[in-house]
């Protein structure tokens, strides 16, 4: 559909993948009319920056984008609540009707809450938005030991703000290694070492029955002290405005390599959206800030009838845990036919994983070692040719990294 000048732009939404539609439609010279609808008050902040924020007398300063960032824009700070594609509308809180004549969902995800006494409906505290963090603070305060249900990356950045706090921290997780997704077993075995060292407690394969006076019941029959219960246990995509419409959701919202879902002039993007990985095909989210950075952009480009189809979405995470460094990308367990370059080095606690599929890379997990991650990310995404290479770039990922970069540029 072609972009006319006089169109009407709707954007529910207002963190990463919104803000990336902003500056990209900016950008792209975007003369419309735009509305945005945040159920968030200006201004807001990135779900990634909230457990830095504990504590924290400088939260303002925080924001993910300052308030002028909004100046030229129609602000509607109200919660979205249904759509109505027949008429081209969406209908907010206070009832009123916008009309569209392009609407891009970026309403991103929720935590998955956690029921800790059915009789009660008491929840384990989550933590999304910035109200999530005051509640969770004032609750904090009154607390000498802390439960995390959930070891990947938000539990486990909890549990390290809390422990630095000089808290008692105890992460239950449910599988057989934490970071899944993340890292793979033997790596999960190392981090945990360095977890405990720093007197973090974990316990794998382990949940919690329920809770009553400071006691929590574990799924092994044993009773632990807990003052406070932190659940980071997945995400629930906030696809409810879209239900009983005619736009298709299976756990997100589908889309298409430009973003579109199956109704015309309706994008999804973000947390949100569903799409097809890179090398499966299959469709699925893919939760982290970089992925709805893009999305968002494509959702944009798509609006001004411009940009690349997007090639898939790619698993990548940076994290830092406890003052060690780790870096998660693409396909890092290997299969049949695929070259795996691996060292673990015990003496300096640093680990790299590379792997390579018909010379081109496929995936790479590091641990302590120095490298542009974004360099290694495009070659995967542009199936950059790389036979022969190999084992110079396992060499010296940082060093090959920037040389590869400059060809690409050149
Ligand atoms: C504690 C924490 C730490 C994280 N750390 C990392 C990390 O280190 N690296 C990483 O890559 N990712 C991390 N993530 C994940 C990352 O925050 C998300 O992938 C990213 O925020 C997704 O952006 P989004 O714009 O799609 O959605 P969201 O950030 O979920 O934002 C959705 C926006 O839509 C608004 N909204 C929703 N529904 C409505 C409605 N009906 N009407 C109006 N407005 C609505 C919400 O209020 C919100 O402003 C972390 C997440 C959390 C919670």
């Amino acid at each position: 559909m072609a972009f006319r000048k006089s169109e009407k732009v709707v954007l529910i939404g207002n963190s990463h993948a919104a803000v990336a539609v902003i500056e990209t439609l900016r950008r792209e010279g975007f003369q419309g009319h735009l509305t945005l609808v945040s159920e968030e008050k200006l201004p807001v902040f990135s779900p990634t920056a909230l457990p830095y924020l504990f504590a924290s007398k400088e939260k303002g300063s925080r924001c993910l984008r300052p308030v002028e960032f909004y100046h030229g824009l129609s602000v509607i700070q109200e919660r979205a609540v249904s759509i109505d594609p027949d008429r081209s509308q969406v209908i907010v809180e206070s009832g009123a009707r916008l009309h569209y004549d392009r609407l891009v969902l970026a309403t991103g995800a929720s935590a998955a809450p956690v029921v800790l006494d059915t009789a009660s409906g008491d929840q384990a505290f989550t933590l999304r938005r910035a109200p999530d963090l005051e509640r969770i603070e004032k609750r904090a305060k009154r607390s000498r030991k802390i439960l995390i249900l959930g070891g990947g990356l938000i539990g486990l950045h909890l549990a390290e703000v809390f422990s630095e706090e000089g808290k008692e921290v105890l992460v239950l997780e449910l599988k057989d290694q934490i970071l899944p997704g993340l890292v793979h077993r033997e790596l999960s075995g190392v981090l945990i070492d360095h977890y405990e060292r720093k007197g973090i407690r974990i316990r794998l394969g382990s949940s919690i029955k329920g809770i009553h006076d400071h006691e929590a019941v574990l799924s092994s029959g044993e009773s632990v002290g807990a003052d406070l219960v932190l659940a980071a246990v997945g995400i629930r995509p906030n696809v409810e405005i879209v239900r009983d419409t005619k736009v298709a959701v299976r756990e997100g919202i589908l889309v298409n390599e430009r973003m579109e879902t199956n109704v015309n002039g309706i994008y999804g993007c973000g947390d949100v959206a569903e799409y097809r990985d890179f090398f499966t095909g299959r469709s699925r989210l893919n939760p982290n800030v970089i992925s709805a950075a893009e999305q968002g952009k494509r959702a944009a480009e798509s609006i001004m009838g411009k940009g690349e189809p997007h090639p898939g979405v790619i698993s990548i995470n940076t994290f830092r845990c406890m003052g060690w460094n780790l870096f998660s990308l693409g396909r890092f367990e290997p299969d049949g036919g695929d070259v795996m370059l691996e060292e673990l080095n015990e003496e300096t606690g640093s680990f790299k994983r590379l792997v390579f599929r018909d010379g081109t890379m496929k995936g790479m997990l590091l641990l302590n070692c120095p490298a542009d991650g974004g360099v290694f990310y495009n070659l995967i995404r542009r199936q950059v040719p790389l036979k022969g290479m190999e084992e110079r770039i396992f060499g010296d990922p940082l060093r090959w990294g920037k040389r590869l970069s400059c060809q690409e540029r050149s």
